[in-house]
């Protein structure tokens, strides 16, 4: 086995039933995305539009292709042809500019709410109010295209476990709280996408049921 399918099956064999691992392939050329699709891994998380889109010939059809960073409006065309799930929806102007591009390739987009958990600037995503807000928009509900299956959060960048764990709890509460509030008898809502490389396991523990990890399967980036 490669060094990339002994990382990958030690991480996948470690994870409860219900959690999925989004294997983080940004970065890292298409070859290291074959090798780990030779082992059997079908789901794949990439952070930059173009690079997707370039990537996405060159690999086999059947890859769920997730999109997890950063995604400009202006870019969203590039990606919606293909992708499975978006986990980084951080305003209604982007999920309106999603729904649009989907209903132009006539199929519907699966997507995550982007929420700010960590106690810092640096981080994209949505606060409580933001995403309630959204969720009740007349705009929102008006859209067809697109489907919210659940959250995304993504922890401080600190070795404080005990910050990280609050964070998560945190997340996994409000999830609950969305639930409840917008989607009780909804089916689609309930993905809780939390956990990196350094960070996973203490996800888990608190609810994730997608982690998504790079640096520990594919090695360090070069960027
Ligand atoms: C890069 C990235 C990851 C994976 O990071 P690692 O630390 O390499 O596991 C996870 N989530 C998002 C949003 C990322 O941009």
């Amino acid at each position: 086995m490669s060094e990339t399918a002994d990382r990958l099956s030690l991480i996948k064999n470690s994870l409860p039933e219900n959690v999925r691992l989004v294997a983080v392939s940004k970065f890292h050329p298409v070859e290291a995305i074959k090798e780990a699709y030779d082992a059997g891994h079908r789901i794949f998380g990439e952070s930059k539009a173009q690079e997707l889109q370039a990537k996405y010939p060159l690999l086999p059809e059947d890859i769920e292709w997730h999109f997890i960073g950063h995604l400009q409006t202006n870019k969203v065309k590039y990606i919606a042809p293909f992708v499975s799930l978006i986990h980084s929806i951080d305003s209604l102007r982007l999920l309106q500019e999603v729904d649009r591009q989907a209903l132009k390739n006539n199929r519907n987009i699966p997507c995550l709410l982007q929420i700010h958990i960590a106690e810092e600037e640096s981080k994209f995503g949505l606060d409580f109010e933001e995403c309630r807000n959204l969720l009740q928009s007349a705009e929102y509900r008006s859209l067809k295209n697109v489907t919210i299956a659940g959250l995304m959060g993504m922890a401080s960048n600190t070795d404080d476990k005990g910050q990280i764990r609050k964070e998560f709890s945190r997340l996994h509460s409000f999830f609950n709280d969305v639930k409840k509030e917008f989607f009780p008898n909804d089916p689609f809502f309930k993905e809780l996408s939390a956990g990196m490389s350094d960070d996973y396991v203490l996800a888990v523990e608190e609810g994730s049921t997608l982690v998504r990890v790079g640096s520990r399967i594919f090695g360090q980036r070069e960027y």
